[in-house]
């Protein structure tokens, strides 16, 4: 299977007529500037320029909700990258829109270039979380335009956010099983953080809403990822991107925010996977295969994995089988 890389292509969000609580693009937003064409071309030539020649190739729009833009302004970013699927360069173009922002028109004009993956901000598909998260759009757009996508012959990302006001653990597996059950090619979990000059901060510091501590949503994207991995739905990310303004604190007032946050995620996976496969067995050596993509994430974050093993084994090591699947190990105990 060939490597995929990703190009990354930032539209920030023109003119929201949403306020989802979590959201500070507003206020962002006011201070960026969509990039220029000839930028977007610079971008696409340098990525090009570090990526080996034969790898699948994919230009991402991000940032914005794409087809809330009119035709034209999709078009004119659209117009920019045709020339690069043309000539083979770039493999697919992958968006990321609301659900309320998807119609047969719009998916018309989106097929003629060559866009493959549409990945719509689903959040919760649970009614009255998305009410109180402000989303504007109901459960039941998520599905019609999910449906919409995958008619159209589109691959289908939802994206989901846990810790929302209202939301629970159940309301969170309950949202996953729906992702699934619509057909999901992809998904992105994030947790959600209060973020300064949003509603979302208003509520926390009137003592109306509570974050999830951070083992709690490590917990729930622990079983998310369990969920997703045995319905073969591909995750594109768990936790928002380690930016400046949340690392230092700038943009952040409180939530499960960690630098690693995903390798947490992965690293209580498979301590999970181990535990159910190892279980209180003890010996002299344990030697576990694992696929090296996975390896650093089996040891454990900060060798946790590794030294709870040592509690049972006096020696433990890890050995790289790339013909084992990404969340397959295999043990012998001496
Ligand atoms: S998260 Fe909500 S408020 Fe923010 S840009 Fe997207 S739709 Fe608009």
């Amino acid at each position: 299977m060939k490597t995929h890389y990703v190009i990354p292509i930032f539209i920030p969000e023109k003119a929201c007529p949403f306020r989802c609580v979590y959201c500070n693009q507003y206020h962002i937003s006011a201070t960026l500037q969509s990039p220029m064409p000839e930028e977007i071309t610079k971008t696409i030539d340098t990525y090009l320029q570090h990526m080996p020649p034969h790898a699948f190739k994919r230009i991402a729009f991000f940032g914005g909700s794409f087809t809330g833009m009119s035709i034209d302004e999709q078009n004119q970013y659209l117009d920019l990258t045709l020339p690069y699927i043309e000539k083979g360069l770039i493999d697919e173009i992958q968006l990321s829109t609301r659900p309320d922002y998807i119609t047969p028109q719009i998916l018309v004009n989106l097929k003629q270039f060559h866009v493959g993956i549409i990945e719509l901000g689903a959040q919760s598909l649970k009614d009255d979380v998305l009410k109180q998260a402000n989303r504007g759009h109901t459960v039941r757009d998520v599905e019609v335009a999910s449906q919409l996508i995958r008619q159209y012959g589109f691959k289908l990302g939802l994206q989901m956010m846990i810790g929302l006001p209202g939301d629970s653990y159940d309301k969170a597996m309950f949202t996953a099983n729906k992702i699934i059950e619509w057909g999901a090619d992809y998904t992105r979990i994030y947790p959600a953080l209060v973020i300064k000059d949003t509603e979302l901060a208003q509520l926390y510091l009137n003592k109306q809403y509570t974050p999830l501590p951070l083992d709690e949503a490590v917990r729930w994207c622990m079983n998310l990822l369990d969920l997703f991995i045995k319905h073969n739905v591909n995750i594109l990310r768990i936790g928002l991107h380690p930016s400046e303004g949340l690392i230092n604190a700038t943009h952040l007032l409180a939530g499960p925010f960690h630098v690693s946050f995903k390798e947490l995620v992965l690293s209580a996976w498979w301590a999970e996977h181990f535990y159910k496969k190892i279980g209180e067995q003890r010996g002299n050596s344990i030697v576990i295969s694992v696929n090296s993509k996975q390896v650093n994430a089996a040891i454990g974050y900060k060798r946790q994995n590794k030294n709870n093993l040592l509690s049972q084994f006096k020696f433990v090591t890890y050995i790289l089988d790339d013909s084992l699947h990404m969340w397959e190990s295999n043990y012998t105990i001496h």
